[in-house]
């Protein structure tokens, strides 16, 4: 039953002058379709159709065609090479199931013979070896498929193809002699050969009619077949154009995606990033405006730093947004996700929510699209695009870019916001190396001098038992200043590390200023002694002021540091001022003055440096660690506040300033 020469091997055997030609298989679906076409546009009377399908799946996909075509003609064959429900049957029209064995399988053929026309087309594919790894679209790829073969409205051609295929269909269904037999007559072809070379030598004896009538088809015919075949080109074409222009949207939008990221990446400064964004965005979507802004889930409002703007349209930059009014807001953050009304004139939300529709009419926003920056789910900003004159919505992709964008963000602003982290801890490191270096300094000087004098007089003490009570007195007390002055050095270095460490538990309460500051007073009072002289010290503090919110304890150590430096700079003859005011309604601001030796104008700001003293710190002379400056600016700001110095200059007193809120 096998036969193992294709049919186009025969043919060309047959009719050796015909040169096959290479299709691809959109052509030769095209072709196919406008083969049949004619059928179905009754051309001719009762044609002879015979197709041959490779495979019972690729006919399942014309089934229908040639049902209807059947109705045109008694004469219509399909082969095929059964796979599921293909068999041999008479139902709508003969079906010829052959072995998939068959050479058939690896052919393509279709043969129309109407008494005024004939054409066909008997192809055989060609197998391209296919790389394994080829990940392109298969559909890509079986479009692609290729065929060699012979397409023709020559009469002998399609009359020697029709012999061959019914003899074909004979050797499977030998019961269909009588209705070949008919065929054979109707269309003037030769009778079933008994050998394949009989039959070639016998086959090239066309009916001379006939052959005369190929040569010369039937204009309005071929005229008909042109326009059919060129509709199905240009469906195919149209088809290409169509995943042509996906393919380019597709890479536009990577390209864009590419473009801001890089830009984006490039900078780890999180107002550059926006800045890139906004713009390339904006221009990108050829917006009317495009926003950028950082902000919170929970952000009442924004102010509008960043904006993309086309001419004509309202600025919003400067502008205070708000955003919890905003239901769209609300959604995009609540979902996660973007939220886009294309036409803000026709959306219920827009047009049943006041402040919605007085927004959209004061900026003329037509269509808009809120996308927010997310980094796992934590809302970092949005991105807003308004559309104000024209009413074209953004398609689908391009709001896809949007999310895009929007995630890319996301991402360089972590990165941006992290690598600023790691700037901070990197300059905390090094403050933290400096104040050790500053430690071991200052303990190679400050604890290592009074140790050697209080070594010195206790060894004197030691071994000379004799030494006069007098001297004995001095050696003892000189020992006990020194031991206190290390003290203290150490006691303002652990209170200085305490509080930069930001370990502080601070014991908030409402106090009245005046009892802080007696406190103060009579604290740097006692600390004066017997031997020290103090300034007049002046206290000008209202009992009318409100109460100040703020750690008790820690304000009266800066009100008491601020007092004995005014003291210790200032001589007996001197005055030490303490006055305060509301600055502002939120605020009471104390002042420590003194009428002693100033401040020079380059010093104001850097007495606030751990370790600063005008002497330097090694050449100390007032005494003190250089770090009570320092504690009281830790503590000012940890309830809110700001210190600072004022001095006219040296030997003209100075001002020491500190805010506190008020309750
Ligand atoms: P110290 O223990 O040295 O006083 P501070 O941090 O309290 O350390 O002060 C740092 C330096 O600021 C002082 O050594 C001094 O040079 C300068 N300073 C502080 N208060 C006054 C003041 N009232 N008048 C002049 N200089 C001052």
């Amino acid at each position: 039953m096998i036969v193992p020469i294709s049919l186009l091997a025969e043919l060309l055997q047959a009719l050796p002058h015909l040169r096959a030609q290479i299709y691809f298989k959109s052509s030769m679906t095209a072709l196919s379709h406008a083969m049949e076409d004619l059928v179905l546009a009754g051309s001719d009377d009762e044609p002879l159709v015979i197709a041959s399908f490779q495979q019972e799946r690729f006919y399942r996909h014309e089934a229908h065609r040639y049902r209807r075509i059947a109705d045109r003609s008694s004469q219509v064959y399909v082969l095929s090479s059964p796979e599921t429900e293909f068999k041999n049957s008479s139902e709508h029209h003969e079906t010829v199931a052959f072995a998939p064995e068959d050479t058939l399988s690896k052919e393509w053929h279709l043969v129309v013979l109407g008494q005024h026309y004939s054409t066909c087309l008997i192809c055989q594919e060609k197998f391209v070896p296919i790389d394994n790894h080829d990940d392109r679209d298969p559909l890509l790829i079986d479009q692609a498929r290729r065929f060699e073969g012979i397409w023709t409205f020559d009469r002998e051609v399609s009359c020697k193809a029709a012999e061959l295929l019914l003899d074909k269909i004979l050797k499977y269904r030998p019961e269909l002699t009588e209705k070949i037999d008919r065929a054979r007559t109707t269309y003037n072809l030769a009778k079933a050969k008994k050998t394949r070379k009989s039959a070639a030598s016998k086959a090239t004896k066309p009916d001379k009619s006939a052959a005369k009538d190929s040569k010369i088809p039937n204009p309005k015919l071929s005229d008909a077949f042109t326009e059919r075949l060129v509709t199905y080109l240009q469906s195919g074409q149209h088809k290409l154009l169509k995943a042509y222009s996906a393919i380019a949207a597709q890479e536009r939008k990577e390209r864009l995606i590419n473009l801001i990221t890089t830009a984006m990446r490039q900078s780890l400064n999180p107002q550059e990033i926006v800045e890139v964004a906004v713009q390339e965005l904006g221009t990108a979507l050829s917006a009317s405006r495009c926003l950028i802004y950082r902000c919170k889930a929970t952000d009442v409002s924004v102010k509008i730093d960043r904006e993309f703007l086309r001419q004509g349209d309202n600025s919003l930059l400067n502008q205070t947004w708000p955003l919890q009014e905003n239901p769209i807001f609300r959604d995009a953050v609540a979902r996660q996700e973007r939220v886009y009304i294309q036409d803000t004139a026709q959306d219920p939300l827009i047009v049943n929510t006041k402040f919605l529709e007085k927004t959209v009419k004061n900026w003329q926003i037509i269509s808009w699209l809120m996308v927010p920056v997310l980094y796992h789910g934590r809302v970092l900003g949005m991105v807003e695009m308004h559309q104000c004159r024209s009413t074209s919505p953004w398609e689908e992709d391009e709001i896809a870019l949007v999310e895009a964008i929007a995630t890319q963000l996301g991402a360089a602003l972590i990165q941006a916001e992290t690598y600023a982290n790691l700037e901070e801890l990197n300059q905390q490191l090094e403050a933290l190396d400096r104040t050790r270096s500053n430690l071991i300094a200052i303990t190679g000087h400050e604890l290592r001098t009074p140790l050697s004098t209080i070594q010195v007089c206790l060894e004197s003490l030691n071994s000379e038992p004799d030494m006069p009570q007098e001297l004995r007195q001095i050696m003892l007390e000189t020992a006990l200043g020194d031991a206190d002055r290390m003290r203290k050095l150490v006691q303002d270095f652990l209170t200085l590390s305490h509080l930069e460490s930001g370990r502080v538990k601070w014991n908030v309460e409402s106090l009245t200023l005046q009892e802080c500051v007696d406190l103060a007073l009579s604290s740097v009072r006692s600390r004066g002694g017997v031997d020290r002289k103090l300034p007049q010290i002046i206290a000008e503090v209202s009992e009318e002021l409100p109460l100040v919110q703020a750690d008790g304890e820690w304000l009266v150590e800066v009100l008491s540091k601020l007092l004995d430096n005014a003291c210790k700079f200032t001589t007996p003859q001197g005055s030490v001022t303490i006055r305060a005011q509301c600055s502002s309604s939120q605020m009471v601001e104390v002042l420590v003055a003194d009428t002693g030796r100033g401040i020079e104008a380059s010093s104001l700001k850097i007495v606030f440096d751990r370790f600063y003293q005008e002497e330097g710190a090694l050449r100390r002379s007032a005494g003190g660690t250089g770090l009570g400056l320092a504690i009281c600016k830790q503590i000012v700001a940890g309830w809110g506040g700001k210190i600072w110095a004022d001095s006219p200059g040296k030997d003209r007193g100075s001002e020491f300033h500190f805010t506190i809120p008020i309750v």
